[in-house]
């Protein structure tokens, strides 16, 4: 939908302005990409992703992520410390890196488990001056994942934190069931799978608890869902599950708006688009990539490798003179930005079938 979006503005997005974004989109059956980052080559690909198709990107890092980005030498140092300040010294990145690029983010942290709500509790407590001296958050939203707590546990903690993010323009995503698979040390791949299909009543019930709070949450609810890319037939996906939770909240809270909840659509990698189109209109907002991504990134720097192999197996010496130097070959931003041009041309892709492109026209 071309110029949808005109009216939000580059750089990070406080949490706030998503409820008009949210609306919008799924008017029109949109949902916006969230990538999973972990260095500034990545997050730059995806800002030049965002730019040339003239679109609004979610950025996100994960726990482990975050502490890749200040230290991949993490086991030397304390994870949560690395995780927090990780986490700040991306989202400073960004909020520099996105006003250049002219392309509006929103700035997520990704599943935050029971174990790890230390590292939320950091960025919150580093926010609060962040907020008085810049009058905005530091991040968009956070993701609480306590989807292996008991429901009551879950919205108990949840709504602790839904609170705390509303005096400062935070948003909050939340996990009902579970998502299958692992992702960077979460390791749901031996659970049973009914809890991979979340009940429809469960998320009326937590729509219902959260609403009383503030309406700037986002539910990521499973329906099959999974991190990772596996074999055909090992996943098999049910978002009639997400429709059917629509139904039920517009009918018990007498709402007119076709899909008044926004679901996120984590472990989207893999799946087919017929699957993700449908998942839309249903009310997903937000698709998560991880492996896709990963799996580009490597591919653009395999098939250069391929390419140029007698170039690359030392400093000198090639096909053209055995003291033919190779320096331009293995300089790292050459194979780097390889990887890069991929992930770009991938992305552009994926924002092509979805519709999800020309949505600014700056
Ligand atoms: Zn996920």
């Amino acid at each position: 939908m071309k110029n949808l979006l005109n009216f939000v503005k580059p750089g990070v997005l406080s949490g706030n302005k998503l409820k008009k974004i949210f609306f919008l989109i799924k008017k029109y059956n949109i949902s916006l990409i969230a990538i999973n980052c972990v260095d500034t080559n990545t997050i730059n690909s995806i800002l030049e992703s965002a730019r040339i198709n003239k679109t609004i990107i979610v950025i996100q890092f994960s726990y482990s992520g975050s502490c890749f980005f200040i230290n991949s030498n993490f086991n030397k140092f304390s994870t949560l410390k690395c995780s927090i300040i990780g986490s700040i010294s991306a989202a400073k990145y960004i909020h520099e890196a996105s006003l250049f690029y002219r392309v509006p983010v929103i700035l997520h942290t990704d599943h935050c488990t029971k174990d790890n709500l230390k590292w939320i509790d950091g960025l919150l407590e580093y926010n609060e001056n962040y907020y008085y001296n810049y009058g905005k958050s530091l991040f968009t939203s956070h993701m609480i994942d306590l989807s292996n707590c008991s429901l009551k546990e879950n919205l108990d903690i949840s709504c602790y934190y839904l609170n705390k993010f509303s005096k400062f323009n935070i948003s909050l995503e939340i996990e009902l069931g579970c998502t299958g698979g692992e992702e960077d040390g979460i390791d749901n791949s031996k659970i049973s799978i009914n809890r991979l299909y979340t009940n429809p009543k469960d998320i009326l019930y937590t729509y219902n608890k959260l609403i009383k709070i503030s309406n700037n949450f986002l539910i990521a609810a499973s329906f099959g869902n999974t991190h990772g890319v596996y074999k055909p037939g090992n996943v098999v996906l049910c978002p009639k599950i997400l429709y059917n939770a629509q139904k039920l909240i517009k009918n018990s809270n007498f709402i007119n708006e076709k899909n008044p909840l926004n679901f996120v659509f984590h472990g989207g990698s893999g799946t087919d688009f017929k699957i993700i189109k449908e998942s839309i209109k249903y009310g997903v907002v937000k698709i998560n990539l991880d492996t896709d991504i990963q799996w580009n990134y490597w591919l653009g720097i395999l098939n250069y490798y391929k390419n140029n192999k007698y170039y690359l197996q030392s400093q000198l010496g090639n096909p053209n003179g055995i003291y033919d130097p190779n320096k331009k070959f293995y300089d790292s931003r050459v194979w780097i930005n390889k990887g890069q041009i991929n992930v770009i041309k991938y992305i552009s892709n994926i924002l092509n079938i979805l519709n999800c492109k020309d949505l600014l026209n700056y």
